[in-house]
């Protein structure tokens, strides 16, 4: 079992422990409902034949329909899948949204592959789960290193098959298809409005971000919409770690850097070069980056990027996750002992399949909302949530999250299926 999956099982465990909750439910929820493996031929535009590795796993649907984003990633596993599934089943919970939990993906690197060859993977794999999916029973959303343009692919082929004009049977499409407007920047913007609820008592908040990818890139946009004075002073991708001088706080706000950012962002695709264009930044390396004082950090790349080497010297107040599972359980544990404040990802990220939720509303009644509305309910929601998790105020916010959906798993267990627990 890799270890992203074992902390899940932790996660699931420690709600247990002094519960009254049956221990049936942990037996249910520790394991997924189906594990859909498949190795499919693509014929690529060379002329070559290539199989590729595809999953999907649908960890548990009593709250409604699974639910989940398709991840396009060489690293991509079915220990990950399935650990990245459960999440889903906890966060759809957790935000009151009548969805289970599902997560799929297809092992390989999107940068290797042209346009044209990534649409005949896509169109290959949604073949090949073409039974397994639908909009009353399991429905995919973007993912890392998937977007809106692979959801229209879906979508398309999707109904092709099935002769129907289906468009609730995937989220996260572009609003020309039927996508909803502001699901691109719903991860970010999700996070950003807790953030700025989490540092509401600061004048200035200094943040370290890990990654400058699509939920990255919103938060970014969104603390830039708002009033208070946010400045990004260290920031990485994968092209490594910049430091950004403030000092000179007038300075840093004339010059507005985070607009720079993001600009740089839309232009090159990446930070990369970056220290070349403007004198207050530079490149500085992982351990500067980690020891740098920031209020918030915010991982928004991948999976385990700290651990306790990193967690020894990270240097910060609050921690807000954008990425699915970024610390281990032992970097957690020093973290906490430190009393460093940990928002966890089910609830800091759950903007995305929220407003995928809303998506599928609208999908499934006919209307469009704007953007605007989109916006207020997303805001409202994400506050609610966050308010709802920490009035308990004893620090244990990834405890708090997953005893709020286990209970509400367990109610209906108990109510649907009372066979389950008939002594
Ligand atoms: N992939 C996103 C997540 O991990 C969104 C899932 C969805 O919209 O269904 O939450």
């Amino acid at each position: 079992m890799n270890t992203f999956l074992k902390q899940f099982q932790k996660s699931l465990n420690n709600v247990f422990t002094n519960s009254l909750i049956s221990s049936h439910i942990r037996e249910i929820l520790s394991q997924p409902t189906n594990e859909i493996i498949f190795n499919f031929p693509v014929k690529l535009s060379d002329n070559s034949v290539k199989i590729f590795k595809g999953y999907r796993i649908q960890h548990n649907n009593i709250l409604g329909p699974y639910k989940g984003g398709l991840r396009f990633h060489q690293d991509v596993n079915l220990d990950e899948v399935k650990a990245l599934a459960s999440l889903m089943t906890i966060k759809c919970a957790l935000q009151d949204i009548p969805f289970g939990g599902a997560k799929g993906g297809i092992q390989l690197n999107p940068h290797e592959y042209n346009k044209y060859d990534l649409e005949l993977i896509t169109r290959g794999y949604t073949r090949a789960i073409n039974n397994y999916i639908g909009g009353d029973y399991d429905i995919p959303a973007p993912d890392v290193g998937t977007n809106a343009e692979i959801m229209d692919w879906i979508l398309d082929e999707y109904n092709l098959i099935n002769n129907k004009d289906e468009k609730s049977v995937i989220t996260g499409k572009s609003p020309e298809c039927g996508g909803s407007l502001g699901r691109k920047e719903a991860t970010g913007r999700g996070l950003g409005v807790i953030l700025n609820e989490v540092v509401k008592d600061l004048d200035n908040v200094t943040i370290k971000l890990e990654g400058f990818g699509n939920v990255g890139y919103h938060i970014v946009d969104y603390l830039n919409t708002l009033d208070k004075n946010f400045m990004i002073n260290t920031i990485s991708d994968h092209t490594g770690y910049y430091k950004i001088d403030y000092d000179d706080l007038e300075l840093y706000k004339l010059n507005n850097f985070i607009s720079y950012l993001l600009q740089y962002q839309r232009d090159h695709g990446s930070l990369k070069n970056i220290e070349k264009f403007s004198f207050k930044i530079s490149k500085i390396d992982k351990e500067e980056y980690l020891k740098t004082y920031s209020d918030v950090f915010i991982p928004a790349a991948l999976e385990l990027s700290i651990k306790e080497n990193e967690a020894n010297i990270l240097n910060v107040k609050n921690i807000l996750e954008g990425a699915n599972g970024p610390l281990s359980d032992s970097a957690e544990k020093m973290l906490l002992s430190r009393d460093i404040n940990i928002y966890p990802d089910i609830l800091c990220n759950s903007g995305g399949v929220l407003v995928s939720y809303y998506e599928w509303v609208q999908n499934n009644t006919n209307q469009i909302w704007t953007k605007e509305d989109v916006n207020r309910r997303l805001d409202k929601q994400m506050l609610d949530c966050y308010h709802k998790i920490t009035k308990s105020k004893n620090n244990k916010y990834r405890n708090e999250c997953y005893k709020y959906s286990i209970e509400k798993i367990n109610e209906i267990y108990q109510k649907r299926k009372s066979y389950l627990f008939r002594l």
